[in-house]
């Protein structure tokens, strides 16, 4: 069964048709790049996906079960943002684990998972600092704790690290494909840069006016002359 299955997907806002019949399915495990230039829809599929945008027409099923009517909160899926939106009263552990104690976790239990993610970000003893005093990409590297923690069975990336110099983007892209492998989670990596799709994408989805355009392996999509 498909981790995720997307059916004739679409989002019109007034005259203007967003997202136009997207069909797609990911199996577990895989990685999915989204490209496509500014505009293309990339964000909309994604915030659908999520349950932030509701959909015009179509279906959105998770191992097999439609996701379409149900919020946000009740679906198992995990979003991170281009900007990071951390709470900057809370200590980074505290960021970490509010999901988890709205969930009703124990003390311990909470403690474990996010000392857990934390050395899996790359940023173990890190838990009592202050988000704001973190650099950007420790921040990123919060953010995406902040919905590993919560075991999303399909983790949802909008251009990430978009905000950060080349050379760190490179080598947070790198660690995320990394964890992504380590944990065998599915994820759809929401890029304009198609040097960033190649690198880190299992298949790369093109979008282009709202449609899928092309999908396929980065060699399929990208062949050398
Ligand atoms: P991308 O992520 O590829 O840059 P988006 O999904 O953000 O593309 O946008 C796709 C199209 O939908 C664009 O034409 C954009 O202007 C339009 N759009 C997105 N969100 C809204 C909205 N809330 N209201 C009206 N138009 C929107
Ligand atoms: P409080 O519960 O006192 O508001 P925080 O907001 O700092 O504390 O922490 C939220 C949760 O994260 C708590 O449930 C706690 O178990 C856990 N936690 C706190 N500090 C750490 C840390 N340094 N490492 C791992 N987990 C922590």
């Amino acid at each position: 069964m498909s981790a995720l299955e997307l059916q004739n997907l679409t989002r019109r806002f007034g005259p203007t048709t967003a997202v136009d019949e997207v069909s797609l399915k990911i199996a577990p495990g895989e990685l999915i790049s989204l490209l496509g230039p500014s505009g293309s829809g990339k964000s909309t599929v994604l915030r659908m996906i999520g349950g932030f945008e509701t959909a015009s027409a179509g279906r959105i099923l998770i191992e097999g079960r439609d996701m379409t009517p149900l919020p946000p909160e009740r679906r198992p899926t995990g979003m991170v943002f281009q900007s990071h939106a951390l709470w900057p009263h809370m200590t980074v552990a505290g960021n970490i684990g509010f999901g988890l104690r709205l969930r009703r976790l124990n003390r311990d239990e909470i403690r474990r998972k996010v000392d857990e993610v934390l050395a899996l970000v790359g940023l173990a003893g890190f838990g009592e600092r202050s988000p704001a005093k973190l650099s950007g990409g420790q921040q990123q590297r919060v953010a995406l704790a902040r919905s590993l923690v919560l075991e999303p069975k399909v983790l949802l990336l909008d251009e990430p690290f978009a905000s950060l110099d080349q050379h760190l983007r490179e080598h947070l892209r790198d660690e995320v494909r990394e964890i992504q492998r380590r944990l065998g989670i599915t994820m759809i990596f929401v890029t304009h840069g198609q040097d960033e799709a190649l690198a880190i994408a299992d298949r790369i989805a093109v979008m282009r006016a709202g449609r899928l355009e092309q999908i396929g392996r980065p060699e399929q999509i990208y062949r050398r002359p």
